[in-house]
């Protein structure tokens, strides 16, 4: 059933791809609906990334897309009657290339670009700072990324070459007031870079930090160390930008936001649309699900470790469903383990011991860990217990 405040102007296929609605919020403010293809598919599949235009004065977009999808993004603007010269700006919600690989057409023709100031940093080259081997060429943005070389080498070059050359106008911590009614939070943890996009007291369009169906998946701390000389000084612990603990305190700002705002949209990033069925996202319920889910995983793992200790490999075997450790797939798994069990140490029911395995003490904390999360004021999402004290 379609939803009474949106038009579709252009319908695509049954995942939404190449689809194009338009929503009318109460004040009569529209907001485009722009979905392009992604890349990846089978039992991790995301769905097509949800775009989306506000039409302020100027409009503005969110997100860019994939890599070879800024042209049809073009198009799609001009069938909603747009040209990019209209927009004020193009905002990236956070530098996964599903949201930014369009950006390099995009910017070819002048659009200014806004994002989170550690997208700035991440997108340049150190070459004095990087890790050794194939990664040497490439920028802090990957440093990271568990893709293996075979899959970087012939994919990402070009991509982060097309980044580097651009100029970002950067967005700080915490809120920042973008214009009239339009406010964005810094709210990492899915990346260190993730914003959420507040328009007045009507919508939040929300990246990757809140999807229909799917939990986003979380970072790992670990990955701090690799760019703790890039991101800058502000940045002190890992927990500060990175892991799962960040995530769910972003996760449990936005609820905080939406119980504040009664009837307030939520925007996915992915599966606004998916399989014939319009997602009618309730922010404040999701994001409680979304914690719910976490803490059902720390305990499946701690159940997993009564066993005896294991590494995140052995978990990931033992917790995820064979279809989704087929290639890639069981590298995301265990990335999603690992970051499970660094929550599990800081909250004192899990230690790591020799040989990457983690070691159950049999403690079951976690939960009111997990719920010691919660921000001390709805007006910092940086606020918690990782931003005061080192976690790690
Ligand atoms: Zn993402
Ligand atoms: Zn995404």
């Amino acid at each position: 059933m379609i939803p009474e405040h949106v038009e579709v102007l252009r319908q695509g296929d049954d995942c939404g791809n190449g689809m194009l609605v338009r929503f009318r919020l109460p004040s009569g403010l529209a907001v485009y609906g722009l979905a392009t293809e992604n890349f990846y598919g089978g039992h991790w599949d995301l769905g097509p990334t949800w775009n989306y235009v506000v039409m302020t004065n100027p409009p503005f977009l969110v997100d860019a897309g994939r890599r070879g999808q800024g042209r049809k993004l073009i198009a799609m603007l001009e069938t909603a009657g747009l040209k990019p010269g209209d927009l004020g700006f193009v905002l990236i919600s956070h530098g996964h290339e599903d949201h930014d690989g369009g950006l390099g057409e995009l910017a070819k023709t002048g659009l200014k670009i806004r994002a989170h100031r550690i997208y700035q940093r991440l997108i340049q080259r150190y070459p004095a700072m990087g890790p050794n081997g194939a990664k040497q060429g490439f920028p802090a943005k990957c440093w990271h990324c568990f893709m293996p070389e075979s899959f970087f080498s012939e994919y990402c070059l070009d991509y982060h070459r097309e980044l580097q050359e651009l100029k970002i106008d950067p967005i700080g911590d915490g809120i920042s007031e973008l214009g009239e009614g339009l406010r964005a939070y810094h709210l990492p943890g899915h990346s260190p870079d993730s914003l959420a996009i507040q328009l007045g007291d009507e919508a939040i369009i929300m990246g990757d930090i809140v999807l229909p169906d799917i939990s986003p998946w979380p970072t790992r701390e670990a990955l701090f160390d690799e760019v703790a000389g890039v991101v800058g000084r502000e940045y002190e612990n890992p927990g500060d930008i990175f892991g799962l603990q960040r995530y769910i305190k972003s996760l449990l700002f936005l609820a905080g936001l939406a119980r504040s705002k009664a009837g307030l949209q939520g925007f996915p990033a992915h599966r606004l649309f998916y399989k014939g069925k319009w997602s009618n996202l309730d922010t404040a319920a999701r994001t409680g699900e979304l914690i719910d889910h976490h803490v059902q995983r720390c305990g499946a793992i701690v159940d997993i470790l009564a066993d005896g200790p294991r590494t995140a490999a052995e978990i990931a075997r033992n917790h995820f469903a064979p279809e989704l450790l087929k290639g890639f797939g069981r590298l995301m798994a265990e990335n999603e383990i690992d970051s499970h069990c660094e929550l599990l140490v800081a909250s004192g029911d899990v230690a790591a011991v020799g040989d990457h395995r983690y070691e159950s003490n049999g403690s079951t904390l976690f939960e009111n860990y997990i719920e010691s999360l919660s921000p001390h004021s709805r007006d910092d999402p940086g606020i918690g217990a990782a931003s005061r004290k080192p976690s790690m």
